[in-house]
């Protein structure tokens, strides 16, 4: 069997949804698992629904509410027609989130499990529309909600996949109906604890729940449908000269999207990669392209950048203290506070009587700052970009560094780390230079016309 996941875009109107319906039918005999993500723009919405609530303004938050409903159910009525079914179906749904959101608006604050069941709903919805709509053009298919087939810890917002537990879900759930020739359309993005509590993924999740139910299921490839023509030389919303990579090494892919494009969630290759199944990035607009092919066996051979990531709202930490001169273990201090406060620290760089790290997750800053101050002085400068390039043997590149400066200009580059891995070299930037320090590295080593102009 193969995995088919559709982005938000591609399942956003009956529109999607009828390419999605032919994509699905011409891999009909490959045994499709679909996996979808909730309309486009909906999760977004749902956290703007929350965000109300807590602020007490559940007026705002059900009229946030009734907008989703309608945009959803006038996507129905383009698909069914007069057929009210689908819109029962889902009528619980809906009310169930109205109730949640007036709960929370009481209450001022929403719980983390509560949090993920009234996400989840997102996918808990588009799994049956798109169940339906498949259904409705003949095929044979069957919703599956994903509560029953993935099963993750309790971490709430970013819950962790049991793969041993979700094999046999999965298995039971799902194989079944895929060996009788039926099609099960599963949401993305949403799991279950194993006391049957609501969990999600974290953003951009259904690509990792696409990946977790081919290695579980043993699939032959993924294939993640969305809007773009596959994985590029840098985010085609930024660049517009951006080329479509043909192949590219899942180390790269993996790399790209750690450090920010968005078109893979990044833990999404591991569950793949360590079974040998590949992955495909393609656009469901235009499903004739072949799009991008991430072959677990497949190393890049040229010392050339790939592709080049973004990676916006990260935090530059500097630590500075006579203390650290000649002190052992300074470090492992450090450390051990971002460790404490469940804070992951991206880049390093050091120096005799200073540290500075940057960090992506900034709920945590206040502590971490209150226990660092104890050891040092400290200084936090939000607003930063982290900008990546990609390239399996950039490391051996002579002369790389010298044209990313040259390319640069007036840029200020805040930090620069190279040689962690062979493959990547990032920079720090203020987060308003970021767009041009990506267009200007983009047409220096990729060689874009229109950027040139604009430069020169
Ligand atoms: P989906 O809803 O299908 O999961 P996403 O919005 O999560 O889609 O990801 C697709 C988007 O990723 C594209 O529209 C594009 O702007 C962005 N993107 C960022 N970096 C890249 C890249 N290197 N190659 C292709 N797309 C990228
Ligand atoms: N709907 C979820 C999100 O927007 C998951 C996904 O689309 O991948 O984050
Ligand atoms: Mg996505």
């Amino acid at each position: 069997m193969i995995v088919l996941k559709f982005g938000g875009t591609s399942v956003e109107d009956a529109d999607a949804i009828g390419r999605l319906a032919g994509i699905v039918e011409r891999a009909r005999g490959e045994r499709p698992v679909v996996v979808v993500s909730a309309l486009a723009k909906t999760t977004d919405g749902l956290i703007e629904v929350l965000d109300c609530a807590c602020g007490g303004d559940a007026v705002a938050a059900l009229g946030l509410l009734a907008g989703l409903r309608n945009r959803t159910l006038a996507v129905a009525r383009a698909i069914f027609g007069g057929d009210a079914s689908v819109s029962e179906e889902l009528a619980p749904l809906f009310s169930a989130l109205d109730d949640m959101a007036r709960a929370v608006a009481v209450l001022r604050s929403v719980p983390p499990a509560a949090r993920d069941r009234f996400l989840a709903h997102g996918e808990l919805v588009s799994s049956i529309l798109v169940a339906r709509a498949l259904a409705h053009m003949g095929l044979p298919a069957v919703r599956v909600d994903a509560r029953r087939a993935l099963v993750t810890d309790a971490h709430f917002g970013r819950a962790n996949p049991d793969l041993a537990r979700t094999r046999t879900a999965a298995r039971e759930s799902l194989e079944g109906l895929v060996a009788r020739g039926e099609i099960p359309v599963v949401g993305g993005f949403v799991g279950a604890a194993p006391d049957g509590r609501t969990t999600v993924l974290g953003r951009g999740g259904s690509d990792y729940s696409a990946a977790i139910f081919a290695a579980v299921l043993d699939a032959k490839r993924v294939e993640i449908w969305t809007d773009v023509d596959g994985m590029m030389t840098a985010d085609p919303r930024i660049v517009p000269d951006a080329r479509v990579l043909s192949r590219i090494s899942a180390a790269e892919a993996s790399e790209l999207a750690y450090f920010g494009a968005r078109v893979l969630h990044p833990l999404t290759l591991a569950p793949a990669i360590e079974r040998g199944i590949p992955v495909f990035v393609r656009n469901s607009r235009r499903p004739d392209l072949p799009g991008t092919e991430i072959h677990p066996g497949f190393l890049s051979d040229s010392a050339d950048v790939r592709s080049i990531a973004c990676k916006r709202g990260i935090a530059i930490v500097d630590v500075v203290t006579s203390r650290m001169l000649m002190a052992t273990g300074f470090l492992r201090t450090l450390f051990d506070v971002f460790a404490r406060h469940e804070t992951a620290v991206d880049m390093v760089t050091t120096s005799e009587v200073s540290v500075s790290v940057t960090v992506d997750e900034l709920s945590r800053l206040p502590e971490i700052r209150r226990d660092l101050d104890e050891l040092a002085t400290v200084e936090i400068a939000a607003g930063r970009a982290m900008v990546c390039l990609v390239g399996e043997n950039l490391k051996f590149k002579p002369g790389i560094a010298a044209r990313i400066f040259r390319a640069l200009g007036d840029i200020n580059v805040l930090m620069i780390s190279q040689g962690a891995s062979r493959r990547n070299l990032s920079l720090v930037v203020a987060e308003e230079d970021a767009e041009r320090a990506v267009r200007l590295l983009h047409a220096e080593l990729f060689g874009d016309r229109e950027a040139r102009k604009e430069t020169s």
